[in-house]
């Protein structure tokens, strides 16, 4: 779990790495095929939701938040602003406009 600014909620959120992200994953699907009738969204997903406020210690109430909270589809953080980049491709920052520096 790291810290990272979110460009979809535009606010720095807890975001997951790769093997907390497999799990959330596994959890989402679970409550995708999850089918009982009359069950709520947020009970659906409740063990998801509950993961994540284990590794977070955020309280999180919507599974598409989670699910796009994943550091591995983010770039490395801005050398002048910190930001991460949008994408690991992104030639220049989106928040500050840095040309991001090639290695
Ligand atoms: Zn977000
Ligand atoms: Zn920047």
């Amino acid at each position: 779990m790291k810290k990272l600014y979110c460009w979809r909620c535009k606010v720095e959120v807890p975001m997951l790495d790769e093997s907390e992200f497999e799990i959330a994953n596994r959890l989402y699907s679970e409550g995708i095929k999850n089918t009982t009738p009359g069950l709520t969204r947020e009970a659906r997903y409740k063990p998801l939701l509950d993961y994540y406020k284990e590794v977070t210690g955020m309280e999180e109430t919507e599974p598409n938040a989670i699910m796009h909270h994943r550091i591995a589809q983010y770039g490395p953080p801005c050398e002048n602003c910190g930001k991460p980049y949008r994408t690991s491709k992104a030639s220049f920052c989106a928040a500050c406009r840095h040309k991001r520096e090639s290695k």
